[in-house]
């Protein structure tokens, strides 16, 4: 797999706000996508004059949101275009943008391909129109459909499906409809995440007041455990906890946070690490123009990570990657010397959680649906 560095430009605005989201966006104004667009071309200008930037090769850029495909293509390909004149973009560097369905046409699809946008993230989550509707998304299972082979007739040959279990109300039987529809569509790329229930969101709410009952954690992993199996069989590779691939397609933007790689965040909230630094834009649309036209920076904070903070990170990510972790660098993640002198670590591949292949420390298939549970049991 390449090294590289990541580029991630945050447009926070949607059609409106889905169920579930605690995501930083707001729902759509012109006026204010528009001096949006300034700030976000005056950060990019900025941040590419600092030297530890400007030498540096990006291997990926990737619009997320928010719902970046809600901008006209001209105004995404005028921030694709001012990066690439700002920084150096790798030969054959993956451009992603995450696409929600009934927000692109074919003339849109076709500036974005020209423009040079190589990989589309769309977010479908379930083909039930009546999950879509329960959790707030704002499109149809046609719409998703429609749009799907739109991409395809504009050429793209790189798309994602992003798809959700453990939705209120949600069987085995739709989840399993979900998976064989995103199975024949042949998307290059399946991204599967379980709900999780952010507190503060209507969701969240509805479930509290007993207003919505969710599958146990039982049938979740029943969930899960279809979506390994028949994306596997379906000649998918399983890369990630939560992440599928064709041959070749995997997603070289979260490899660069996967693998614990540098990458620099432009936009209202946004996230960069650079020399072991993390550091946040300021989170309000507002704040963060503000804050550039009138200190020169959006920065709102941020904290050099210890040596500890550095290890944990490394194996949280790490072991996520179905690749897991060379020993080497899990013995010095745990800090020891030896394997066997560490009883969790023991107990773990004992227990069948864990395993060595091929002088990597991996996560079984039956550690999977334990996984952030053994990744706190080894800090
Ligand atoms: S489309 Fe995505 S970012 Fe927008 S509200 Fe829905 S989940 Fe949140």
């Amino acid at each position: 797999m390449r090294s590289g560095f990541g580029l991630y430009i945050h447009i926070p605005y949607c059609l409106s706000r889905c169920h579930y989201c605690d995501f930083n966006t707001y729902r759509i104004d012109a006026a204010a996508v528009e001096q949006y667009l300034e700030g976000l071309a005056q950060e990019i200008t900025l941040r590419a004059s600092a030297m530890a930037i400007r030498d540096r090769q990006i291997c990926s850029v990737f619009f997320g949101g928010g719902t970046p495909s809600i901008l006209h293509a001209s105004q995404l390909i005028g921030i694709l275009d001012h990066c690439r004149a700002a920084f150096t973009l790798e030969d054959g560097a993956e451009v992603s943008l995450e696409v929600n369905p009934g927000t692109v046409d074919l003339s849109k699809l076709r500036t974005l391909w020209e423009g040079g946008v190589t990989r589309l993230s769309v977010g479908v989550q379930a083909v039930q129109d009546r999950l879509l509707h329960r959790i707030g998304r704002a499109h149809t299972i046609s719409e998703a459909e429609r749009a799907f082979w739109l991409m395809r007739e504009t050429g793209f040959s790189n798309i994602n499906l992003d798809l959700m279990f453990g939705l209120p109300g949600q069987s085995t039987g739709d989840w399993s409809e979900t998976l064989d529809w995103a199975i024949s569509v042949g998307p290059e790329h399946v991204s599967a995440y379980g709900l999780i229930l952010e507190e503060g969101t209507p969701l969240h709410q509805a479930h509290r007041q007993g207003e919505i009952g969710l599958p146990d954690e039982e049938t979740e992993a029943v969930m899960y455990r279809m979506a390994v199996d028949r994306l596997r069989a379906a000649d998918f590779e399983h890369y990630e906890i939560s992440n599928f691939a064709r041959p070749g397609f995997r997603c070289r933007h979260n490899l660069v946070y996967w693998q614990h790689q540098e990458y620099l965040g432009i936009g209202a909230g946004a996230y960069s690490y650079l020399a072991g630094r993390r550091f946040f834009n300021e989170l309000l649309p507002a704040s963060y123009m503000g804050a550039i036209a009138e200190r020169g920076t959006a920065v709102a904070g941020g904290e050099q990570l210890s040596a500890e903070m550095l290890r944990s990170e490394r194996l949280m990510l790490g072991l996520r990657l179905r690749a897991g972790l060379d020993v080497e660098t899990f013995k010095d993640v745990l800090g020891v010397e030896d394997l066997s002198a560490s009883d969790r670590v023991v107990r773990l591949l004992d227990d069948g959680f864990l395993r060595l292949q091929g002088g990597r420390v991996q996560i079984t298939e039956r550690g999977l649906l334990v996984a952030n549970e053994l990744i706190v049991q080894l800090l």
